[in-house]
Parts: C-alpha cells; structure tokens; sequence
C-alpha cells in the first residue's frame, strides 16, 4: 500500500509553478529565457507599505498573534468592503490568512463533504478543482469558450446545478483569461443562484482592482445583497498591491463559516504572518496611488500584447477586461509541423516547442481546463513583452 495518502494521488502538481521552474532551470542552464508564466506583479511592494513593516518589526510585532487576524486589519478589511464594493460586514465575519489561497482552501476544507459538488466554470485558476478534491468534494467543470468570451451563461449554470451542489465559484477578473462579468453579466448568474438557496457562493475577486477601458468591477454580494447569506467574498494584497510573496489574503461572509475556517487555521498555520499583517493594512489604509499607476500600465501591455499575438499566424487573442493574462486561442495552429518535423498536436505540444525553439515560456491551456490555447502572463516589462511577441510571431511563421 503507499505510504502518501490516496486523496493526495488525485492531486495534481500546479503546471504554472512547473512551467515556471522549467524555465528557470532552462535560464540556470545558460538559455536566453523570457518567462511569461508566473502570476505576480513583476513592480516592488510600494514604499509605504515596506517601511510599514519594517516598523511593526522595530515595534515588536513578532508574536503569535489572533489566529485570523489583527483586529486592527479586520476592520481595514470591513472598510475596504464597505468603501470599494457596498457590502456591509462586521469585523467578526472577516477572516484574514496566509494568501487567498488559504482563504479559499479554508472555506472548501470546512464545508466540504464527500459527494459535494463545487461548480467551476473552465478555464479556471489551476488550484481550484485540486483543492475541491483534497476537501474531498467533486468538481463540476462547465465550459465557457472564446465565443462566448470565456463567462459562462446562466443557462450552464442552471443546468449544472444539482441537488448535491454546495458551492459555485466564480473568478472574476479570470485567471487566466483576464475575462471579467459586468453587472448584467454577473445578475445572470446571481438569478439563477436566488433560485436555487442550498448553492453557495465562493467569489475570488483577487483581480478587482486590475481592469481597464470602461470595464465596472462587481462582486456577486453587491450585485444581489439576497445572496450575502451564503457567499464568501475572497480578495487579498497580492496582485493589488504587489504583495505576492508577503501571503495575505483575506475573506468575509456568515460568521457560522468564518469561525469554521479559523478552526480549520488554527490546526494548520494559525496565524498568517505578523508582520506582514501591519503591511497589509498600511496597504489597504494607506494611499492608494499604487492601483492607478499599475493598473494604466498593465492597460498598455495588455494592448501591445493583444495586437502583437494577433499578428502571429494562426493565434487569436480576444482583448481580456482585466487581470494581466490573455488567453488565446491556438485552433488553427493544431496538425502543424516545425521546420524540425515535430507537428503541434495539442496546446501542451505547442508551449513545449515554443520554449524549446525560442526560449518563450507560457503555460499551455489544458493546465486551466480548456484548450487548445495557452496563457501568457503580461506581468513583465515592456522590452520583455516585445522580444516574446517577436519570438512568437517568428515561431508561428516557421510552422508548416
Ligand atoms: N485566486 C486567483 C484567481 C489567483 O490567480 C491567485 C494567485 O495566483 C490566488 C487566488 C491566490 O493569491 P494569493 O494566495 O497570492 O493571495
């Protein structure tokens, strides 16, 4: 019998952080490499939010401290939600861990129950349906392609709906398709959910502050306040205010479940990191500069990276509404050969070969659900963008 647990043999290994690693090995080996794989803001933690920490080091903030959170930041997280997105919550249904990662695997592993079903429209953040399956629930996948700009309708939705569904989650800017649902989008979806009261609501809006042109950001709880009772809204520091490597992230919903998910913390990581804490809330009190700046640039790589891939023979990229990932499509790339006789024959044989012939890393489609397309990462300076559009655009060329 093996010793590693059975569940564990269902769970697979995230392709991103593995395409990630393969080209830094690759880059260690001498290669000339330019990642577009990984899922962070490539600018530095803002000046404040630093010296912040630093401070709370000097002041002694070194200590165990409550299991999910500082009072302090549960109300600064209360505010934000109260200020930014029009949802009432009391510091006590604020939940504050280590990245919304822990937010979300908190929520599925203290509700989750063998046979639960967890719908996740596809394609989706690589995490979800492997943490629904450590909880021990089933994911649900439903499709939604680039015809229909990769949201699912509230016919899907409906129709995936079963007795057995405990949760829907919905990511909003998408990873990886930078797809977003507007208001009228998004009360499609929240229509079909006041129908059916025993399917909760998981929402991940870790992307709400990165959206461009004249794109609305809303939460499902907003857009229909009857469904605040059994939603989870989940958001954090990282991609907002390139806080990746600090690990917060933070949630709020009925208190019945908040407490459920400080048990699951307390018997896992307790508290997320002290310090870290009082940079997470200089960052959500503090000025908010850093968001417009960042988000006017990612604007500006998103166009260029949209325009160049559509210049690529065979690639068709629909312009995302925010995050900083495009998701474009490689259906007439499939049944191509490369000038060394290797023919393209899925979105995982495309990314391989590009990587191998011109150095660029990108995560292939199937790791999200949904293929044949890839995903690239515009979190990366323009110089870089530019010389991966070309290596692209030569790749592409070269294919018979
Ligand atoms: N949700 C989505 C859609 C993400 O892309 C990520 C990170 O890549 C997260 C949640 C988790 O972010 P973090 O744990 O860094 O807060």
């Amino acid at each position: 019998m093996s010793f590693l647990s059975q569940t564990l043999a269902r769970v697979k290994p995230s392709s991103t952080i593995a395409m990630t690693n393969l080209a830094r090995e690759m880059a260690a080996e001498g290669r000339d490499i330019v990642s577009l794989s990984a899922g962070e803001p490539d600018f530095d933690t803002p000046l404040h939010i630093r010296e912040t920490a630093k401070a709370a080091i000097d002041a002694g903030h070194t200590r165990y401290t409550a299991v999910d959170g500082i009072p302090e930041l549960k109300q600064a997280v209360a505010d934000k939600f109260r200020r930014e997105n029009g949802l009432d919550y009391a510091p006590q249904q604020i939940t504050v861990g280590t990245g919304g990662k822990q937010i979300l695997y908190n929520a599925l592993m203290a509700t989750l129950n063998p046979g639960d079903e967890v719908i996740i429209p596809a394609p989706y953040w690589v995490s979800y349906p492997d943490m629904v399956t450590l909880g021990g629930g089933t994911p649900v996948i439903i499709a939604a392609g680039i015809d229909s700009g990769y949201r699912i309708t509230p016919e899907q939705l409906e129709s995936a709906i079963t007795p057995r569904t405990k949760w829907v989650i919905l990511n909003s800017p998408s990873n990886p398709t930078g797809a977003g649902y507007g208001e009228t989008e998004m009360r499609g979806l929240t229509d079909v959910l006041l129908r059916h009261p025993h399917v909760w609501v998981l929402a991940d809006d870790i992307y709400e502050h990165l959206v461009y042109d004249d794109f609305r950001f809303v939460t499902p709880a907003q857009v229909e306040p009857r469904l605040i009772e059994r939603t989870l809204t989940m958001n954090g520091v990282s991609k907002a205010y390139a806080m990746t490597g600090w690990r917060i992230g933070y949630g709020a919903g009925p208190v019945e479940l908040i407490r459920a998910m400080a048990n699951v913390q307390s018997q896992s990581t307790s508290n997320p990191c002290s310090i870290s804490q009082y940079a997470a809330l200089a960052a959500l009190t503090g000025p908010q500069d850093y968001i417009t700046e960042s988000r006017a640039v990612f604007q500006r790589r998103r166009d260029l990276v949209v325009a160049g891939l559509n210049q690529c023979e065979g690639i068709d990229c629909p312009v995302p509404q925010g995050a900083f990932y495009v998701y474009p499509s490689i259906a007439r790339l499939i049944g191509r050969t490369t000038p060394e006789g290797t023919t393209i024959t899925d979105d995982r044989s495309f990314a391989m070969e590009l990587l191998n012939a011109t150095g660029v890393a990108v995560v292939f489609g199937e790791a999200f659900g949904l293929s044949p397309h890839f995903r690239i990462s515009y979190a990366a300076s323009d110089a870089q963008l530019s010389d991966a559009i070309a290596r692209i655009r030569g790749f592409c060329g070269s294919l018979r």
